[in-house]
């Protein structure tokens, strides 16, 4: 087994995400990268932990976490990395403020209001998505990456 480099997985995800859109589940993304990476290498292998955290430094790409109920249910922090997470409230049909869900402001995390477990992970390709616009935090830059 061979430990490709940050760019490379990168580059993985990007192709993988350009041409589906979206890919709800974490295991899913890891075998299609894992099968775009063999055809570089076939001795390449990524944890499913570090891609998700390639995958939150891509500007283009929005990373969710689907959340349940159970046990202690209550989120402190980024289940992916621990930062304080920032609350994104709107209206309720009756005009009352309602809290929708919350952000990681350090790794770009999305996540809904209710639950604190994390089940799922979905991975969404951004397209229209400036270069680091939008973006609260410290990020990884596009630059880094190769084009093609
Ligand atoms: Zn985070």
């Amino acid at each position: 087994m061979r430990r490709p480099s940050d760019d490379i997985v990168s580059w993985a995800i990007i192709e993988v995400l350009r041409s589906h859109g979206v890919i709800h589940s974490q295991r899913k993304l890891a075998q299609m990268v894992a099968a775009r990476l063999r055809d570089l290498d076939p001795a390449y292998a990524v944890g499913e932990g570090r891609l998700r955290r390639i995958a939150l430094r891509i500007p283009q790409v929005e990373v969710q976490v689907e959340l349940r109920q159970g046990g202690d249910a209550k989120l402190d922090g980024c289940p992916c990395c621990g930062a304080r997470l920032h609350a994104r409230w709107g209206k309720d049909l009756f005009g009352k403020r309602r809290l929708q869900g919350r952000v990681c402001t350090a790794c770009g995390l999305h996540m809904g209001a209710e639950g604190g477990v994390p089940s799922r992970y979905v991975f969404i390709w951004r397209s229209g998505r400036a270069q680091g616009k939008r973006r609260r935090g410290s990020r990884g830059s596009l630059d880094a990456f190769p084009s093609t």
